[in-house]
């Protein structure tokens, strides 16, 4: 691409850094920001820089938040003897969203992949497990998505907590395999939830 000028190539290179924006996308946004009076850009980086400085992980439950503990943590109404085990911010909000899961989360922040390098000890997992001794939880609901990182990852928790006296289960699948939870409808997401098996049970099958 040739630009008639380095600031308009600049701004290009920048956007296309994003994930599925190619050069040709990243051109037409930034043309489309120049088109927009100068206080949409204003807002749209004041929101980028109030995004990256300012948002916290709630300590309890490693979700995103504003403030120390999100507001789910906070809730006196959610049972925090139910925690339903979960990759990212992304499953949080798919499972909120069905409005029937009362407990609360824990966000591991990825799953168990040795392809990628990431390991045990780059997820949230002993804070779990530390949860979990303190007498804190008496049921985890796995629900992770049943890929095979998913499979491994929720193994490797169970295996953690076979000593502990707390029930495990896991979602029921009206979702395919290596459907991602984010993308089932809040109705069969919902409804496995409720459903949800005793993980024994799921890795007999
Ligand atoms: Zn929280």
């Amino acid at each position: 691409m040739d630009f008639s000028s380095k600031i308009l190539e600049n701004a290009v290179n920048e956007v296309s850094r994003l994930p599925g924006i190619g050069k040709r996308t990243a051109l037409r946004l930034v043309l489309h920001l120049l088109k927009q009076p100068a206080e949409n850009t204003k807002y749209l980086s004041e929101a980028l820089l109030h995004l990256r400085n300012d948002v916290k992980t709630c300590e309890k439950c490693h979700n995103i938040s504003d403030t120390v503990l999100c507001d789910i943590c906070q809730n006196p109404k959610r049972n925090p003897e139910i925690v339903c085990v979960v990759e990212d911010i992304r499953d949080v909000m798919a499972i909120e969203s069905t409005a029937q899961f009362k407990g609360l989360y824990h966000v591991l922040g990825g799953k168990i992949s040795p392809i990628e390098g990431i390991g045990p000890q780059n997820l949230q997992i002993d804070s779990l497990i530390n949860k979990v001794k303190q007498g804190e939880i008496k049921e985890l609901i796995f629900a992770l998505s049943s890929t095979m990182e998913g499979d491994t990852t929720n193994f490797y928790i169970y295996k953690q907590l076979q000593k502990f006296d707390i029930t495990t289960s896991t979602i029921a699948r009206g979702i395919a395999v290596g459907d991602e939870l984010e993308y089932a409808d809040e109705v069969t997401l919902g409804r496995s939830i409720i459903n949800r098996i005793p993980f024994e049970q799921s890795i007999k099958s």
